[in-house]
């Protein structure tokens, strides 16, 4: 067998696409969480009536815009977004607001987003698994009409669930063949209101450059893979806006694995301005269980599988390509799971942004907790904790202001960005272990404490 993780990523996507699975419950099983147990501001003289405020006082934040712990602060959400961020003392709590302890003890940091995960057509199953693990926005890197609609639903409150950017159906050859098909399509994608244009193939060099000035005409993002057809160069010429996995620069430029060219080929991305998500996780993944069912079965066994439905249990098992791996290959690929830290140290230390991406639901990358491995893969590159956090948590909401609405704010807390929040027990820079149970998440204003993360979680285990 020819050596193309890509291909059989793709195999992978698309059989899993087949495996629907009809759930008639809405995912998180009860309304929105924000309710539990909390009384609702109103009716004092600084809060205005109907708008729910919610005081976490005396916690340690991490803003995110900068590498800082701020200690003894209150920070007060009202509705939606965060109302002000101040010390203890200067930071009056409205009356009826619901108060949330940090005894000077816990942290709290942004919301994190997956800036590559496949919501595919079972996520009414797991969909609940990111709010469990603290991830308050993703990123849907191949999108179908229903997955507009559960934006919308999301955006309105209608159901919880992490706010969603998505991109449309993928694009590659051979439906996209010439210049005009790729205008056409990026034109069709833009109108439906996705939020991203998904390349994930190979595309001739005229459609390719006609796909990346549409999505710059369009004013829609183009991201996605390289078209491994092409040299690499065009796609730093081209105006690609992010590369959704490091291994298209490998695949297309350094398949050699020669560690020499590193540093000057990152010198090159940084200046093309493009965004990358290394999605090292993602190849971890791919590397260990290459030919291993022993290494999927291990992934199962283990905690981070403790609360997948049972649909993604058994499609890790049965519908993996990546099983049928020819093991001859098996040496190669944990070669480029290797090169793949020199390479995205390398990327970060020439200034190019960098956002955390899983690739979630392929086989062994759980919805959510993935998230965790990710940036303990970058931390592993030899990214600072800090600096894996704003892979997470600033990057996302920086790319998508900037190319995708101009109007949001997350990623960060300070005044008037969305109510996207963990609260953690202990400082996720020098601990990022501490993400793996979050002791409340508040996703848009919605509160969750533990003991409904974990029914969140539980209620997924039981699904099918
Ligand atoms: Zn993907």
């Amino acid at each position: 067998m020819k050596l193309d993780p890509k291909d059989l990523v793709g195999v992978a996507v698309f059989l899993g696409a087949l495996s629907v699975v009809v759930i008639h419950n809405g995912p998180f099983g009860h309304p929105a969480g924000h309710r539990v147990g909390v009384a609702d501001a109103g009716g004092s003289v600084t809060a205005p009536v109907g708008e729910p405020a919610t005081a976490f006082v005396d916690f340690n934040v991490l803003p995110m815009d900068r590498d800082v712990v701020l200690v003894h602060q209150t920070v007060l959400v009202r509705g939606r977004r965060i109302e002000r961020v101040g010390d203890v003392a200067s930071v009056e709590i409205p009356r009826g607001a619901r108060i949330v302890e940090g005894h000077g003890a816990l942290f709290l940091a942004p919301g994190l987003t997956d800036t590559h995960v496949h919501l595919r057509d079972t996520y009414e199953t797991w969909l609940p698994l990111f709010v469990a693990h603290g991830v308050t926005s993703v990123f849907n890197l191949e999108g179908r009409p229903s997955h507009l609609a559960l934006r919308r639903r999301i955006a309105t409150g209608e159901q919880p669930g992490p706010s969603i950017y998505t991109a449309g159906r993928y694009v590659t050859g051979p439906e996209v063949r010439t210049a005009a098909d790729a205008r056409s399509e990026v034109a069709r994608q833009a109108s439906r209101g996705y939020d991203f244009v998904k390349l994930h193939g190979d595309l001739s060099a005229e459609a390719y450059r006609s796909l990346t000035e549409a999505g710059q005409d369009l004013d829609i993002p183009v991201v996605g893979h390289a078209p491994r057809n092409l040299p690499f160069s065009e796609v730093l010429e081209g105006g690609q806006v992010a590369l959704s996995h490091a291994e298209e620069i490998i695949q297309t430029e350094l398949r050699s694995l020669d560690a020499q060219s590193i540093a000057s080929l990152a010198d090159r991305v940084a200046e093309s301005g493009m965004w990358i998500m290394p999605t090292l996780s993602h190849f971890d993944a791919v590397a260990s269980q290459w030919g291993s069912p022993s290494a999927v079965e291990a992934v199962l066994a283990s905690e981070a599988a403790a609360y997948l439905p049972e649909g993604l249990r058994r499609e890790w098992r049965q519908n993996n390509v990546f099983l049928d791996a020819d093991t001859a290959d098996r040496e190669r690929v944990l070669e480029m799971a290797d090169f793949h830290r020199p390479l995205v140290r390398a990327l970060h230390d020439a200034g190019v942004p960098l956002l955390a991406g899983t690739d979630t639901p392929i086989p062994t990358q759980a919805p959510g907790s993935s998230l965790l491995l990710e940036l303990e893969a970058l931390r592993d590159a030899g990214l600072s904790g800090y600096d894996a956090l704003v892979t997470a948590t600033v990057n996302p909401g920086r790319f998508v202001r900037t190319y995708v609405d101009a109007g949001a704010h997350f990623g960060t807390i300070e005044r008037g960005a969305r109510a996207d929040l963990v609260m953690l027990g202990a400082d996720p820079r020098g601990d990022l272990g501490t993400l793996r149970q979050p002791e409340g998440v508040m996703v848009r204003g919605a509160w969750y404490e533990r003991v409904e993360l974990d029914r969140l979680r539980e209620g997924v285990a039981g699904s099918r």
